[in-house]
């Protein structure tokens, strides 16, 4: 389906404030493969990314690089870089087309790229690898979103500060991917988006 300024914008608005919602419960689950900062870090470029927005933006390609600015320049850690990349490689994308799905591919290949994380890594890369192919075909669903986010908690992380713990970084839901998981959530209740 076809992206607008006008659907990126309640995207982001219902993604701000699910991350709004659960920002404690972001930070719990970064508090024992972490440092306890995500739900924070989130929240404040979410918040940032929703005032930005009250300005409507002059076409795709400026709403995603209003995005990808605000969440670099205020969410910092190492989410803050990879989610700026996303939205700034979906700005680049946008030049050529309006479609959601070749939109996220390019996101979660710049996500890769920067990060460099593969699937099975324990990272968000994890929920966007399985999340953008039902996006795709048109089969996503809440039931997948929460099952993508859910099989990380059996993972050893291979990326990022939970990589530090090794095997003791299992059996914890990672943070990244439950954020990305609401990503996907807003889109999946963004009217006309999907
Ligand atoms: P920090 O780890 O610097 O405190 P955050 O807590 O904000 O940053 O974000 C942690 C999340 O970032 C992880 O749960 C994971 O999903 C994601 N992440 C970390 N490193 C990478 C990477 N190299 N590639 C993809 N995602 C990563
Ligand atoms: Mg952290």
């Amino acid at each position: 389906m076809a992206l607008t300024t006008d659907t990126l914008t309640i995207w982001m608005n219902k993604f701000a404030d699910k991350v709004n919602t659960n920002k404690q419960y972001l930070s719990d689950l970064d508090t024992p493969i972490g440092d306890g900062d995500h739900g924070f870090n989130m929240d404040r470029g979410m918040t940032a990314v929703k005032e930005k927005l009250a300005t409507k933006p002059a076409d795709l390609t400026s709403g995603f690089k209003t995005i990808a600015m605000a969440l670099i320049s205020t969410v910092g850690g190492a989410s803050g870089p990879l989610y700026g990349t996303a939205f700034l490689e979906m700005a680049k994308k946008s030049a050529s087309t309006n479609d959601i799905g070749e939109l996220l591919d390019a996101a979660l290949a710049g996500i890769e790229m920067r990060g460099g994380a593969k699937p099975g890594d324990k990272t968000m890369v994890d929920v966007w690898n399985t999340l953008v192919p039902e996006v795709k075909s048109g089969n996503l669903t809440e039931e997948k979103i929460k099952d993508a986010v859910e099989t990380t908690k059996d993972m050893i992380a291979k990326k990022g500060r939970a990589s530090y713990l090794g095997e003791r970084s299992k059996g914890h839901i990672d943070p990244g991917s439950q954020s990305s998981g609401y990503l996907f959530e807003a889109m999946f209740e963004t009217e006309g988006l999907l």
